[in-house]
């Protein structure tokens, strides 16, 4: 629109110029050249649109394409006056998920770029890649295990922005941690919480009770933080940063199951999380993860996979309304990758598909009670015998023999008469289950693991410049990187916090001590100086006293190396 009143200005400007030869005063002439020029500035500085104040990510994991139009319909079944979903106006595109050395995505490489800028490998959190002989994108041998700066480190370290992660998984799942820890192995959470606890994040929100410790909790109040642990009344009460809420012993409970009076939804968390970080007046950086989409398509349980969805929409409905109404904040929402391609029209529909009536599709999964992993822990709890009563109180069917006979035969069923070793290559009971739950609805699936599919795009920008077509996963980094005024420097941000203690500590003693199985302790000496660091802390000893840190070190055993602020080195230097 901008662009169209320059147009149209110039246009109008350009006639008079036309007619230039009319003023007879020299001074008037020179006057209206000048103010031509001012107007055409002040114009096209308004047609630039401006760096965004706050970011909100939202990502919706392992979420098919496929998915999004069952999930509207399945939420017009429910609800015959809700058509749309909150996302639709937004939709602009689809994205390229693959990491550096395979087409088909997984959740920690695919965020990791979102974040850092580069594509990495399975399991890997914000940390450069290994170069492999089928890499799809360039990658430089010598970097690595290096880990990559985050846009919300950038945001907290360089702009001084409150940062904030809500997600429905355990907090140190691979989205929340890519964001704000780095390593090569995502599953090692003995790595990955010290450094979300040390990264100074504003708000945590999510789930994960277990996992965050006494000492790790004794860390956060030091440093001033509220803890809500399984406390929706705290939770709710709670109106300043920093906080950590966590809910679910390992993660949040699927929404169909979860108690509502104890469990926040996803969307309330992200209406809370908003309102705590939006108080900074630098700014906020927030990322949103619907976790468990993508659990449930895994498992093949398509009401849970809609549902969990419809809940992420109903998050990206928070975080729209606020940014529309704030006019300072981009909300850019996408998955990962896809997950089981779970959508309507199966081998049950070869024929007569465009003859089911929304009801007759729908409806099969009307009594679906509980997830298939929840059905799943209480059948292998339970007598074969009590199989049937199980499947008609929770799924309402009765299951035919053969069925119970074929669950018997899953690889983790403990009872079965069949010996462990010739189970092994079976499907899990919960995997079985989908076969026999969902063979009786019209819902299809290609996979039990992800797939190489385009993902959606959804984008809203206070000005309206908007990322569009098929980008990759580089360019959804590079928008943001360049939305958020970060194009310079990011790669610089890596350099200076995340240095190899080899070149920032060159010519001085160095000594590696293990602390225990993956921690160790950096003592660096000059002179009379030493230097004490310590594996994924927020902070040195610098001869006994302490310094703080805005990054977390961090120690790859891959490259023995620790990864920390370069500035560190003038500590040596002095007397
Ligand atoms: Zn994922």
């Amino acid at each position: 629109m901008a662009r169209l009143y320059i147009s149209f200005y110039l246009s109008v400007y350009i006639q008079k110029l036309c007619t230039f030869a009319r003023f007879k005063n020299e001074n008037k002439m020179k006057r209206f050249v000048l103010s031509i020029f001012l107007i055409i500035t002040v114009l096209i500085s308004m047609a630039q649109p401006k760096p965004v104040k706050n970011v909100i990510l939202m990502i919706t994991d392992g979420t098919s394409t496929s998915l999004i139009s069952a999930a509207r319909w399945y939420q017009t079944y429910l609800d015959p006056t809700q058509t749309t979903l909150n996302i639709d106006p937004y939709v602009c595109g689809l994205v390229r998920t693959n990491s550096s050395d395979a087409p088909i995505g997984d959740s920690a490489p695919t965020t990791s770029c979102y974040v850092s800028g580069m594509p990495s490998q399975t399991g890997f959190i914000s940390t450069y890649p290994v170069a492999t002989d089928h890499d799809l994108v360039p990658v430089d041998a010598t970097r690595a295990y290096q880990p990559l700066a985050t846009l919300l480190e950038a945001a907290k370290i360089l702009q001084h922005k409150s940062t904030g992660l809500v997600f429905t998984c355990e907090f140190p799942h691979a989205t929340p941690a890519d964001c704000s820890a780095h390593t090569y192995r995502r599953g090692r959470y003995s790595v990955i919480i010290p450094q979300m606890v040390h990264n100074h994040l504003d708000v945590v929100m999510g789930g994960g009770v277990s996992y965050l410790k006494e000492n790790y909790q004794n860390d956060l109040k030091n440093e001033g933080y509220s803890i809500f642990l399984d406390d929706i009344n705290g939770f709710r009460n709670c109106s300043k940063a920093p906080v950590w809420a966590l809910f679910g012993e390992s993660h949040v409970p699927y929404r169909l199951e979860a108690d509502p009076q104890t469990t926040p939804s996803l969307a309330e968390m992200t209406r809370k999380a908003i309102d705590l970080l939006s108080k900074n007046e630098n700014g906020f950086f927030l990322m949103v993860e619907g976790s468990k989409v993508d659990w449930a398509a895994h498992d093949n349980d398509a009401k849970n996979a809609l549902i969990e969805f419809l809940e992420f929409d109903k998050a990206c409905g928070e975080a729209l309304r606020f940014a529309e109404k704030d006019g300072e904040t981009l909300v850019l929402i996408l998955p990962d990758h896809g997950t089981g391609s779970v959508t309507i029209g199966n081998a049950k529909s070869n024929h007569g598909y465009d003859k089911f009536s929304l009801q007759e599709l729908m409806s099969p999964i009307d009594n679906y009670k509980l997830s298939n992993s929840t059905m799943a822990e209480k059948l292998k709890k339970a007598d074969t015998a009590e199989w049937p009563k199980l499947f008609e109180t929770y799924f309402g069917f009765t299951p035919q023999p053969a069925e119970i006979t074929y669950l018997t035969t899953a690889c983790d069923y403990p009872n079965s008469s069949i010996p462990e070793e010739q189970r092994r290559q079976n499907l899990s009971v919960c995997k079985m289950l989908s076969q026999i739950i969902y063979g009786r609805t019209y819902f299809g699936f290609t996979t039990f693991g992800h797939t190489i599919e385009n993902v959606f795009l959804a984008v809203y920008h206070p000005q309206n410049d908007i990322l569009k077509g098929v980008p990759t996963n580089i360019d959804v980094f590079k928008y943001l990187r360049g939305q958020m005024n970060l194009t310079d420097d990011m790669d610089k941000l890596t350099a200076d916090i995340y240095a190899a203690h080899q070149q920032v500590f060159d010519g001085f003693e160095v000594k590696i001590d293990s602390v225990d199985k993956y921690n160790r302790r950096l003592t660096v000496k000059n002179k009379k100086n030493v230097l004490v660091a310590e594996s994924f802390n927020n902070y040195v000893m610098v001869n006994k006293m302490r310094v703080d840190l805005s990054s977390v070190i961090v120690y790859m055993d891959k490259t023995n190396t620790f990864y920390l602020p370069k500035e560190l080195r003038k500590y040596l230097e002095t007397k």
